[in-house]
């Protein structure tokens, strides 16, 4: 892997111009996970959460700026913004630009437009009425053979509504290629309350989670960490102790009619607004998804 490959894939800055525009919520990225370019859409510029993740790189010590949109105006803004990147994908001009240029012809396309950004998408007041357009502009402008994936990240929270889940159904999984990736970041409470940080109770989540993995097809993402210097307050190894329990939850879903497609282990690999957060050594990941994989009879990947 190429120096520039690595660190376009450790920037993940949510600040992207094109010519002498400031895009607002649409933001190119080389995602080690998409395989080339994700187009990300934040709906949260208000970096509104129920999450506080201590890997999260979102700042949230210090208030967001006022936001440049209405939330009204917001989903004409998203359309906009991706037609100007695709335009300029279409021109040339995108690849032939700081920082982009420098990529191998390899990741130079366009994999998938990924509902991400500053927080959980699916509380955004506009997340369906936004991905219900961009799932049309996608289909009206592309070929089914070259269209980008339409990708979901999400804590699953917002689809423990059955009227949300169904709508995101039919978006992302029936209306045209499309998936959605699954946050599982702590079986217990002890992890779940240090990474996750949520006022939402452990019970609640695996309960909503169980329902989403039996309802829908999904990818589930697993951030593994240590924090802190051995011995420091609130320090922590992410050792058997977090690993086990994760381990039986999912093999559990897998044994009980849940439609995971995927599991995926990911290190730390961009830096978190909070510090302390630690990167695990690869052969950890590594012996964890051997292992797993035996288990689930399902793809377990690491990105580390
Ligand atoms: S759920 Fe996502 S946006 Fe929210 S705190 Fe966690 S990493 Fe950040």
């Amino acid at each position: 892997m190429t120096a520039t490959v690595k660190e376009l894939q450790s920037d993940h800055s949510r600040l992207f111009r094109l010519g002498k525009r400031s895009f607002v919520s649409v933001y190119p990225v080389l995602s080690r996970r998409a395989g080339g370019i994700s187009v990300g859409v934040n709906l949260n510029l208000d970096r509104g959460c129920n999450f506080d993740c201590i890997y999260c790189q979102v700042d949230r010590k210090s208030p967001p700026a006022p936001s440049p949109v209405a939330l009204r105006d917001l989903p004409g803004l998203v359309l906009e913004e991706l037609s100007l990147l695709f335009d300029s994908v279409v021109e040339g001009a995108f690849f032939s630009t700081p920082p982009f240029d420098a990529l191998p012809d390899s990741l130079r396309s366009v994999r998938d437009i990924a509902f991400s950004g500053d927080g959980e998408p699916t509380l955004s007041p506009v997340f369906s009425e936004v991905a219900e357009e961009v799932r049309r502009f996608v289909s009206e402008r592309f070929p089914a053979s070259s269209s980008p994936i339409l990708r979901l990240i999400t804590n699953g929270t917002g689809l423990f509504g059955e009227e949300l889940r169904r709508r995101t159904e039919k978006i992302f999984l029936q209306a045209g290629p499309g998936e959605i990736w699954l946050k599982f970041d702590a079986a217990t409470d002890p992890f779940y309350s240090r990474i996750d940080r949520s006022h939402i109770p452990l019970a609640r989540m695996k309960e909503g989670l169980s329902e989403i993995v039996r309802d829908l097809p999904v990818t589930l993402q697993t951030m593994v960490l240590d924090f802190g210097e051995p011995g420091s307050p609130g320090a922590f190894v992410s050792d058997r102790a977090f690993w086990d329990p994760l381990l039986a939850q999912v093999a559990t879903w897998c044994e009980t009619g849940g439609k995971i497609r995927e599991w995926h282990l990911y290190g730390v690999a961009r830096p978190p607004a909070l510090s302390g957060v630690r990167a695990v050594e690869d052969s950890r990941l590594l012996e964890w998804a051997k292992e797993a994989s035996l288990r689930l009879s399902l793809p377990v990947k690491v990105f580390s």
